[in-house]
């Protein structure tokens, strides 16, 4: 198959789709793979590490699109993109189409067939292409929060693992799923003193099991999660009830039971955040400050590390491009049944329910 990687021209967006070690695999299987110039330089990649992998670079971004069968990309086309994508052609990216009707609609008119990593689903549930930005995104929470915890950035001064004969700060996460996990492994590995809060007792009994002793479980109600935020320094907001608007755990009003210069990373932000207080910022203006609170709410954590980014969102990508490669997507389909909820658009028909409600469409 010829597969074709660009450029990603999303503002601010460093990652790229395929790294050279993928080229290779692809390469191997008998692919051929065309990448846009300079497609990786944002992630630490360079074309001359591509060329050494077996694939070929192309100049621009229409030669990418009017090349390829399929094109693996990292985020959604946007406007430019419409126009180069030919019927027929395989999409393999993050789309979110329900939030976006100008993009279903253009999909939709592109007869491309459209494979969302975000709907890619295994026989439990999960969702492997997210899990690994989730990941990224709860370690970068404890290494955001330590910063913002400094003095000079407005923060309680506090140093998470604290120094011998001078305790820890206290962290405390709301939720326990991928994003809590990962934060609590890296708060626990500073030395703080971390609480996990979730609904899931399950989850809870497997969290207690794993994590090291300076890590502890409690139920998320409305009157431990109050008596908590007193103490706290640090709070990660990471809480999924899926297909859901975040709750809202955290209300303004709680802020003043907070001590001053305590910080909250809303990393389910991007879901409306569970904190009351909590509005979408950038990487450019990360913070605000709300009742002596820093709020860091950045609603990309993960393009910040685009190298570790790309790397783990390659890692979990990879093995079913390399299926889409090798037996085309109709038949990778039928002989994966993770792919085929991943399916949400195939020549010019939304095939995704909840993508169809959402714009009142065809289903
Ligand atoms: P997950 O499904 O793995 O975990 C969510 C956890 O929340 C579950 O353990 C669930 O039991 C728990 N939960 C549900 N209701 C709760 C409540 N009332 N109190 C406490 N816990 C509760 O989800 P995840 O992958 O960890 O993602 C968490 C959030 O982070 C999502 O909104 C996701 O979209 C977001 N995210 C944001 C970024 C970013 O850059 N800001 C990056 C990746 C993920």
């Amino acid at each position: 198959m010829i597969i074709g990687v660009p450029k990603e021209i999303k503002n601010n967006e460093n990652r790229v789709a395929l790294t050279p070690a993928g080229a290779k695999e692809l390469v191997k299987r008998g692919h051929q793979v065309y990448v846009q110039h300079t497609a990786g330089i944002g992630s630490g990649f360079s074309d001359d590490e591509y060329t050494a992998a077996g694939a070929a670079i192309l100049p621009t971004i229409e030669d990418v699109y009017s090349i390829a069968e399929m094109i693996i990309k990292v985020k959604e086309p946007i406007e430019p993109e419409y126009k180069l994508i030919k019927e027929g052609q395989l999409l393999f990216t993050y789309f979110h189409f329900a939030s976006y009707e100008p993009l279903t609609k253009a999909m939709v008119e592109s007869k491309a067939i459209c494979l969302a990593y975000e709907t890619v689903e295994k026989a439990d549930r999960s969702l492997p292409l997210l899990v690994p930005m989730s990941e990224v995104a709860g370690r970068m929470a404890i290494q955001k929060g330590a910063n913002y915890l400094e003095k000079p950035l407005k923060g309680r001064g506090i140093l998470l693992g604290g120094v011998p004969g001078v305790l820890p700060a206290k962290v405390l996460i709301l939720g326990g799923g991928i994003v809590g996990t990962q934060a609590a492994w890296m708060a626990a590995g500073l030395g703080a003193d971390v609480t996990i809060m979730d609904v899931s007792l399950p989850r809870m009994r497997y969290l207690a099991d794993v994590m090291p002793a300076n890590v502890k479980t409690m139920m998320s109600n409305e009157y431990n999660i109050r008596e908590m935020i007193k103490h706290a320094d640090l709070i990660v907001g990471a809480v999924l009830i899926p297909g859901a608007k975040a709750p809202h755990l955290i209300t303004k009003d709680m802020l003043k039971d907070m001590k001053p210069g305590t910080v909250l990373v809303d990393v389910a932000v991007d879901q409306g955040g569970c904190i009351e207080t909590c509005k979408p910022t950038t990487h450019e203006n990360p913070t605000y400050i709300i009742d002596d609170v820093v709020h860091y709410c950045v609603a990309n954590m993960p393009g910040a590390v685009p190298y570790t980014s790309t790397l783990a969102l390659t890692n979990a990508t990879l093995p079913y491009a390399i299926q889409l490669a090798n037996k085309g997507w109709k038949k990778a389909a039928q002989e994966n049944p993770e792919l085929v909820p991943g399916l949400n658009v195939i020549n010019g028909d939304i095939v995704y329910k909840a993508v169809a409600e959402a714009f009142n469409m065809d289903y």
